[in-house]
């Protein structure tokens, strides 16, 4: 049966999580070229660029949040459903063992993660069947900072900045371009979006994450909607909130709507914004074999192009010269002499902690000292160390018993209910994340004397190689993204924006793009 659907499963979900498709490729180069190289959103692309080529030469990662797998599978009448979905788990699971899946998939009662990335609702399998003798298998992997930033509207409303949204097609442009605001940097902009304009609130949002299987240089086949996306990619890459929130030309690089039929009383506009890490593949199979007849996305089996010539590639981080050099553990009186859009570069030891070790701490005292550290917003892919299966690179990684292949930072606004406390209790100087903090914690950097610093979303290649070594690990009954990983650094690099004198570059792009939001489009 099929004797060849396995290994094809599994090289396509190892191909999806490692090599960002041509067309993703091409926006983010756009993307690119319209950033002046030394401003902060030239630097955060430039990172973005080193990290796709660093990710497709080892076969890695492109970010450490490989998401929830969503497979889209069309099969000939007659095909047996149940069996290729037990071979969807076990790819699954082996694309896991092999470092190219993060285990992700959580109890949602108890908080146990399975460590193979299977559970229930995961993975996600939609099956259709097709006049043809092929199956065709496309995947999305979508992470969850991306995901926290999808938004349901119902018709009408008052939007911020917007006044008010109608059941039009004007509403609905108005809807996208809140979203699209709204997520700042939070999703790892710039992002694409996909739409759908009604259904009800289940099939809303289902809808808008297929249109994410389009490619981001297609023509929406209806002219009525092919038209909204033209206008929101228009105003949206006006409102200036630019790549990770850093302030920038482009916002967005992809805007694909989709439309259902509605109940008379509901009118919905469901969004699901996906991240530049924008990971979406596909095959088609053999219907006897189960082997790879062709790649879907991509133009046939050539190589990817690079996004940097080999001399920038190997240049590294582009640095300015006024770089302000960090050494862990950090003194009081140097946190308080960095003000926001300064660019750091961190060395020494740092801890990772999200989720489950701020829960923790609030109820416990550290496994470790970090009093003067730094704590990483982080769920790193870790694994145990084979001595000859490491990715090319010019920088051991993860020496000894385990391995980081792959560790950017994760959204840090889901610490706010505890990051003041901490900082207060523990004396952490420097916190690494991205998409920024609320009020409090902006209170609480200025009392204690620390930093809040942002580094580039979805980067999990580039910043791997910033590791040295794996000093330790705490908490790792937590599972492996949630434990408290002891990383020694060299020269990570990351933006301060928010300092110890109260000031947030987040709330002051935030504030002007919702300026910009009315202008543009109210
Ligand atoms: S790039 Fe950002 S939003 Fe996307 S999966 Fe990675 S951390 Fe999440």
């Amino acid at each position: 049966m099929l004797p060849s659907f396995f290994d094809s499963l599994v090289q396509l979900i190892a191909r999806t999580s490692t090599d960002l498709p041509p067309d993703v490729r091409h926006a983010m180069g756009a993307a690119l070229a319209t950033e002046a190289p030394a401003t902060r959103a030239g630097q955060a692309l430039t990172i973005i660029a080193q990290n796709v080529d660093q990710a497709a030469s080892c076969d890695g990662p492109i970010c450490q949040d490989t998401g929830m797998p969503t497979f889209e599978i069309k099969v000939p009448v007659g095909a047996n459903q149940i069996w290729m979905k037990q071979q969807v788990r076990e790819a699954i699971a082996e694309a896991t063992r092999r470092g190219k899946l993060r285990p992700n998939s959580v109890d949602s009662i108890n908080g146990a993660n399975s460590g193979n990335n299977l559970g229930p609702g995961t993975p996600i399998v939609h099956f259709e069947q097709w006049e043809r003798d092929a199956i065709e298998v496309k995947l999305i992997l979508k992470g969850g900072g991306c995901e926290n930033t999808n938004a349901q509207y119902a018709l009408p409303l008052e939007l911020d900045h917007l006044g008010r949204a109608d059941r039009t097609l004007d509403g609905v442009r108005k809807c996208i371009l809140h979203a699209v605001w709204k997520a700042q940097g939070k999703g790892c902009s710039p992002g694409a979006v996909g739409v759908c304009i009604g259904g009800d609130r289940t099939s809303g949002y289902l809808h808008a994450k297929q249109q994410l299987f389009r490619t981001l240089d297609d023509t929406n086949p209806d002219p009525r909607l092919a038209a909204i996306e033209n206008a929101v990619m228009s105003a949206a890459n006006e409102l200036t909130v630019g790549p990770m929130g850093f302030g920038g030309q482009t916002s967005l690089i992809g805007c694909k709507i989709g439309a259902l039929n509605r109940l008379p009383a509901s009118f919905f506009v469901s969004v699901a914004y996906d991240c530049w890490a924008f990971r979406r593949l596909g095959v088609t199979l053999d219907a006897h074999s189960g082997a790879i007849a062709f790649w879907l996305y991509r133009e046939g089996e050539t190589p990817s192009v690079p996004m940097l010539t080999p001399e920038q590639l190997a240049a590294g981080f582009p640095c300015t010269g006024s770089e302000v050099r960090l050494q862990a553990p950090i003194s009081e009186s140097q946190i308080r002499s960095l003000k926001v859009g300064d660019v750091v570069l961190i060395s020494g030891r740092m801890f990772t902690g999200r989720d489950a070790v701020h829960a923790h701490l609030m109820k416990h005292e550290p496994p470790v000292d970090i009093r003067g550290g730094v704590l990483y917003h982080c769920g790193p892919v870790v694994v145990k160390a084979v001595k000859d299966d490491g990715p090319a690179s010019s920088k051991p990684r993860g020496e000894g018993e385990w391995k980081v292949t792959a560790a950017g930072p994760t959204t840090s606004i889901r610490e706010e209910p505890y990051q003041a406390d901490i900082l207060k209790r523990y004396g952490v100087r420097v916190v690494i994340g991205k998409g920024g903090m609320g009020a409090k914690t902006l209170a609480a950097l200025k009392e204690s004397g620390a930093v809040y610093v942002n580094a580039i979303g979805g980067a999990a290649q580039f910043y791997a190689r910033c590791i040295d070594r794996v000093a330790g690990v705490s908490l790792l009954e937590f599972g492996t993204p949630e434990a408290m990983w002891h990383l020694d650094v060299t020269d990570f690099p990351a933006i301060v924006t928010m300092d110890a004198h109260g000031n947030s570059l987040h709330q002051d792009i935030e504030a002007a793009s919702g300026d910009r939001l009315h202008t543009v489009a109210g």
